[in-house]
């Protein structure tokens, strides 16, 4: 049976940034949308703080990115949520997925991977049928076994998605060797405990959607409803990103981004609601947002 997402509930929305920079115009309108669509469905929108990667964080961006939502009047409901107190959450879900034996440690390198094929090495607990757990004296990752199937969800944005996982090749690492514990893990494991039940994210996650829905059905709760808005690039066309040097959000010019944003996802706010205040173009854009005008076709 095709995976699919089948939530429907009180709306529950967030935006869940990565503190690896300030935020662009590209972000700011990912998080315009999804607190468009929250309101727009009398729904409640929380924001998450995705600190899961230490490595990639940039000091101060954390402050930086909720001063810029609170500039542009994007207020968020209930406290700020952050992932680096949810270790035992994740500890929990790794158990469960290993008792279940969904999840395998694993101590193949991307490079044993790579000249296989994507194959795990003869050696590896994916081939064994015991519970795969390793003597801890050498670092491993914890991976999830795929089995062949079918991903299949309704996108708001970009309609019926159909994706194919193949066995053993597509096995995704949810705790890296280093015992970082990866996105695709944090991320379901977060939206479910934050009860989540609509996920509008940037276009760029759309090919990690499949991995979160497989995750969902292994951990036996029910997706949420995903939209993915387009990307938004620069004029050489590429993403808008920190890699790229997307400037970063001007706060003093919050209802100029905002309006921006706003049109960014083809919306057409009146001229005279750039000399308004933020509220009154918030106000405007929750009276006529929809995600029509943002799909193909
Ligand atoms: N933290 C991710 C990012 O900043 C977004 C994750 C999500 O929305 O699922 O790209």
């Amino acid at each position: 049976m095709p995976l699919s997402s089948t939530y429907s509930t009180n709306y529950r929305g967030r935006f869940a940034p990565s503190p690896t920079g300030p935020l662009h115009l590209g972000s700011l309108t990912t998080a315009l949308a999804s607190y468009l669509d929250a309101k727009k469905n009398q729904g409640q929108w929380l924001l998450r703080i995705e600190d899961i990667d230490p490595l990639r964080e940039m000091p101060g961006a954390n402050e930086d990115i909720i001063n810029t939502l609170e500039a542009h009047g994007l207020h968020w409901d209930e406290s700020v949520y952050t992932q680096l107190d949810q270790s035992a959450r994740y500890e929990q879900a790794i158990h469960r997925l290993i008792e279940s034996k969904v999840a395998y440690h694993c101590r193949c390198s991307r490079k044993d991977l790579a000249e296989n094929n994507g194959y795990h090495l003869s050696t590896c607990p994916r081939h064994t049928p015991l519970p795969p757990i390793l003597p801890d004296t050498e670092p491993f990752a914890v991976r999830v076994a795929v089995t062949e199937c079918q991903t299949k969800w309704n996108d708001l944005v970009t309609g019926e998605q159909t994706h194919r996982l193949r066995q053993e090749i597509d096995d995704f690492v949810i705790k890296r060797k280093e015992g970082f514990y990866a996105y695709h893990l944090a991320v379901v494991c977060d939206d479910i405990a934050q009860g989540i039940t609509h996920i509008v994210r940037g276009a760029d996650l759309l090919e990690s959607t499949p991995f979160h829905l497989y995750l969902y059905q292994q951990l036996g709760h029910p997706a949420p409803i995903y939209a993915h808005t387009p990307i938004i690039c620069n004029e050489n066309g590429q993403k808008l990103s920190k890699q790229n040097l997307a400037p970063a959000i001007d706060n003093q010019t919050a209802q100029h981004n905002l309006y921006a944003a706003m049109q960014l996802l083809k919306m057409q706010p009146p001229k005279s609601l750039l000399t308004s205040s933020v509220q009154s173009l918030l106000a405007w854009g929750m009276h006529h947002w929809s995600f029509k005008p943002l799909q193909a076709g």
